[in-house]
């Protein structure tokens, strides 16, 4: 999301360029926070020496990392402006979030009222205890002036020794900080409050050496935090193995949020310095935590520097559509649960659950049956945090492109591994080198030819691609997981089935949510708010009963289902199947032999990557 400016011109040349620019145009932020009590905060955009003679400001509809619109303009109200001398300007609304200044000086001071109440990984949440800023949620900015450096400052009431944890470039004000242009200073979450901190470094191949923050706004126990961070810092390192080295941080520094108590919304999004983790939940050092910082943590490298060409630059005034988000997302997903086991907060076997679900997902849902990893990604814009108050068929021709993504790198890590020595991890790390390390966004095409090069085989990654990337063909699991001592088995064999079912009610048998295609009950015609009568000559009052009666019944019979719809009584023909799920298990579990070969095989996948 980073902008040419950001990509071409190194940092030193770029801080020149502020000095030249903080003698003309330049923006700058004065928050306040004089009604914290009921959510709201005073915002002030000072910009000078504008050549243009009317200047058009807005919120934005989008957020680094997110990829359906989200209307943040709603949320402001009071927009006034003001000249130098502190007079009144006209301001006109354009649009809902669109406010225009017409005038005849260079020198603007935009003044509004912001509301936020949600604390999580895109929307503001503004309160006594704590201040949690996602910047998209909370700044208009000014239309044609991306490049333009910003400066911002907090007005915070000493008496509270609140800190502030943000990758905004610190300066020598405390409360004071720097962006070199709007996509770096809209990719700064900031968090502000009763924050605990735990600091730690961490050295490249190259000799060069980060710094580390875990930025905690929750209750813990100075020791079982301290704990958690060095978790933490293992699970960096474990990541850092992958690609041979972390990325050269712009500020020399990257920084975890971390909100972990209940008044967040469970969210974690990443940046291109820092991620902003929220979890509603009281913090007792739980590992399973880690697994959302493993994920946030990878996208440093991949999606925020092996940047999908889709994304570049990251357009704030609508949703963004990408064709990589089983990549940008799905192989995240894959990481970051690997590498939890990897860094040995988890058992290696407790990988089975994870892979349970991505092979479920890309078997036996419709959306990745009949759709390619890439149909799944360009959904984004309307599943990602998306609102919709009519009823989707996303269960019908969507597969989210978390664990889709994710059985797509599954199964090409463990193909890599059998048929050309080679690991997933390698592909990563030549996709660092080629495109996330001198950020040049990368297409399809550029992924597809860096497997070419890794497995010098250009017809196998042209096949992989057209079956599985932008075709929608099923990987043969079972030979790829028995390398590695793992079973593919079908728990439902042999039991009757008409379809994963959700009723409305305890008592009845209305279903709750649309019957999904190829299912029986699909296939009969039965969907959403109807409800089950009879099967055969059998009255069915709830599920026990539904269930009772396709105990005693087997797959592949056909029977009379009653149902009720719209108040009519409908009959059809439906024919039983068997539950398709599949479940992966360890050989060990399943009673099979477990050779020297599987254990060696599930070390160098499983296994930590730390020497
Ligand atoms: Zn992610």
């Amino acid at each position: 999301m980073h902008t040419c400016f950001m990509r071409k011109i190194p940092l030193l040349v770029s801080l020149l360029l502020a000095g030249f620019f903080a003698l003309s145009q330049r923006i700058s932020y004065f928050v306040s926070f004089p009604n914290l009590a009921h959510h709201e905060a005073q915002v002030s955009l000072i910009v000078s020496d504008l050549p243009t003679r009317s200047a058009v400001f807005r919120m934005s509809r989008s957020s680094p990392g997110r990829y359906a619109t989200h209307e943040f303009g709603k949320n402001v109200y009071d927009v006034k402006a003001f000249d130098e001398k502190s007079g009144s300007l006209e301001v006109l609304r354009r649009d809902g979030d669109v406010y225009e200044v017409p005038r005849s000086g260079g020198y603007i001071r935009l003044v509004y009222t912001i509301f936020g109440n949600y604390a999580d990984g895109t929307y503001l949440g503004l309160d006594q205890e704590d201040i949690h800023i996602n910047m998209p949620a909370m700044f208009m900015w000014l239309k044609g002036a991306d490049k333009m450096p910003i400066t911002i400052h907090f007005d915070i009431p000493q008496d509270l020794h609140w800190t502030i944890a943000t990758q905004l470039k610190p300066t020598s004000d405390p409360w004071t900080f720097w962006a070199p242009g709007l996509q770096y200073f809209m990719d700064c979450p900031t968090k502000i409050g009763n924050l605990s901190y735990r600091n730690w470094e961490l050295r490249n191949p190259d000799g060069k050496t980060y710094q580390f923050r875990l930025a905690f706004d929750g209750k813990s126990d100075d020791s079982v935090l301290t704990a958690f961070s060095q978790k933490v810092a293992r699970m960096v390192r474990e990541e850092q193995a992958i690609f041979s080295e972390t990325p050269a941080y712009d500020f020399g520094n990257y920084t975890f949020l971390a909100s972990i108590n209940p008044f967040v919304h469970g969210d974690g999004m990443e940046h291109r310095n820092s991620t902003m983790i929220s979890i509603p939940a009281e913090f007792h050092g739980e590992d399973f935590l880690l697994e959302v910082f493993a994920h946030e943590f990878f996208h440093c490298w991949n999606v925020k520097r092996i940047r999908p060409r889709s994304l570049e630059p990251f357009n704030f005034e609508k949703s963004n559509m990408s064709d990589e988000l089983w990549f940008a997302e799905g192989f995240t997903q894959y990481y970051g649960e690997l590498v939890v086991v990897r860094s040995g907060m988890q058992e290696d076997t407790s990988f089975s659950d994870a892979m349970t679900g991505y092979i479920n997902t890309k078997l036996n849902t419709a959306g990745a049956k009949f759709y390619s990893p890439v149909d799944a990604s360009r959904h984004a814009v309307y599943t990602d945090a998306g609102v919709a108050v009519d009823k989707t068929n996303y269960p019908n021709m969507f597969a989210s492109y978390y664990p889709y993504g994710a059985s797509v790198a599954l199964a090409l890590d463990l193909q890599l591994r059998q048929q050309f020595g080679k690991t997933l991890d390698e592909l990563m790390q030549a996709a660092w080198k080629r495109f996330g390390k001198p950020e040049i966004p990368y297409t399809l095409e550029g992924l597809q030819e860096t497997l070419a090069t890794l497995t010098g085989d250009g017809k196998f990654a042209a096949a992989f691609f057209s079956k599985y990337i932008t075709g929608h063909q099923a990987p043969d699991y079972k030979p790829l997981l028995a390398q590695a001592g793992f079973l593919l088995i079908r728990p439902g064999e042999g039991k009757s089935w008409i379809g994963n079912l959700r009723f409305t009610d305890k008592e009845g048998l209305t279903l709750a949510s649309a019957t999904i295609r190829t299912t029986p009950l699909y296939e009969a015609g039965a969907d959403a708010d109807d409800r089950i009568l009879k099967l055969g000559d059998t009255p069915l009052k709830n599920q026990r009963e539904l269930n009772d009666w396709l105990s005693v019944h087997k797959p592949g019979e056909t029977h009379w289902l009653t149902y009720m719809h719209h108040g009519v009584e409908k009959t059809s023909r439906i024919t039983l199947s068997e539950n398709p799920y599949w479940k992966v298990v360890t050989y060990e579990s399943a009673g099979l032999p477990v050779n020297e070969q599987m254990r060696q095989f599930r070390r160098n996948w499983l296994g930590t990557r730390l020497k």
